[in-house]
């Protein structure tokens, strides 16, 4: 089963920015409210992961490493509806195949912490008492040890960084209500409180990505026929010089995908005479069962059901809002 996991593993982990999304969304399926992460030398060295969740039972520890092992989905009709971020039973086990990893936990409940660890495929997962406040640590040491053909594919430890900081910037710009923060080579990178008014949302949206955005972001909350928009649109004087902040979520996923990016695109030229690169960090909110995100696991992509509706839907309410703040 452990070469399994090894082929696997080429589908979900990559690079230490994979390893990070996985491992997070773990940490949101746990019902945490707090999570760090720290990382050396760009996460291939390490990365650590610490939440405050509902943890992990000492009999369901080592299980957790082992292939299609998840305690999401127990039928078809989950699979319709999948309300959690992760639900293939895959993550952990194809981490585990090409690294040295460690998976601490307590239960609320539980008098003691455990610890499993497993090196590579070649070993089996060892079981141990350990220390450890209720939540869930996992530590991931030494990526691509044993597979050296998929280490040569790792970039310099900048660009690993910058890849691990996008996707800890999409997570943390998926979940307001959550603390997060993001430590590098011992140096605080990013340290983000729980956000519930407005105000603080913003203040997060501008210390992730840029406080400049702010000051010229058009704000947007509307909803019709079952749908609803919200979130921040640049004008032309701050998008001009940004032309990849564009930032959109779909039930709390971040997705790219074209018929949305048209529908703004499209909005933009016709209210600013400029479509270039918009600016923008939007959620839409729809009926889980209008839209389908169990795609591609590592592709962020979706498919609406009716995607006329989504793009007239997107068109009129960007429409709407940037003529209102029209020089
Ligand atoms: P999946 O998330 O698809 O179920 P994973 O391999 O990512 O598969 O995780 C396997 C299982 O381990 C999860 O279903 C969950 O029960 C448990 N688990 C993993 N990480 C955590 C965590 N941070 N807190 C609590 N349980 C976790
Ligand atoms: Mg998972």
């Amino acid at each position: 089963p452990r070469l399994a996991n090894q082929i696997a593993a080429g589908e979900v982990v990559e690079r230490p920015a994979n390893i990070v999304k996985e491992l997070v969304e773990n940490a949101l399926d746990a019902q945490s409210s707090r999570i760090e992460i720290d990382a050396e030398q760009g996460g291939v060295k390490l990365l650590r992961i610490r939440d405050d969740g509902h943890g992990i039972n000492k009999d369901d520890l080592a299980l957790a490493l082992s292939r299609h092992a998840t305690s999401k989905i127990t039928t078809l009709d989950d699979l319709e509806a999948v309300g959690s971020l992760g639900f293939r039973g895959e993550a952990l086990a194809s981490i585990s195949s090409v690294s040295r990893l460690a998976l601490t936990s307590r239960t609320p409940e539980a008098q003691q912490a455990w610890q499993v660890t497993a090196e590579g495929r070649d070993m089996e997962a060892q079981l141990a008492p350990a220390a450890h406040p209720a939540g869930t640590t996992v530590e991931v040491r030494d990526l691509f040890f044993n597979t050296p053909a998929r280490r040569k594919f790792l970039r310099t430890e900048k660009t690993e960084f910058s890849h691990l900081e996008e996707s800890f910037k999409r997570l943390a710009l998926s979940r307001y209500d959550i603390g997060f923060s993001l430590r590098h080579n011992g140096r605080v990178i990013h340290q983000l409180r729980p956000a519930q008014r407005t105000v603080d949302r913003e203040k997060r949206v501008a210390s992730l990505l840029n406080p400049q955005f702010m000051d010229s972001a058009v704000h947007i909350e509307t909803e019709a026929a079952g749908l609803r928009l919200q979130g921040w649109v640049g004008l032309p004087t701050f998008s001009r010089s940004q032309a990849d902040m564009q930032y959109f979520f779909v039930n709390g996923r971040v997705v790219r995908d074209k018929l949305v990016a048209h529908a703004i695109k499209q909005a933009y030229r016709d209210v600013l005479y400029h479509g270039r690169h918009p600016a923008f960090v939007l959620y839409l909110w729809l009926d889980a069962k209008l839209v389908d995100v169990n795609v591609h696991p590592t592709k962020h992509e979706v498919r609406f059901r009716d995607g006329r509706l989504v793009h007239d839907f997107l068109f009129r309410a960007l429409h709407r809002a940037l003529a209102e703040v029209r020089p």
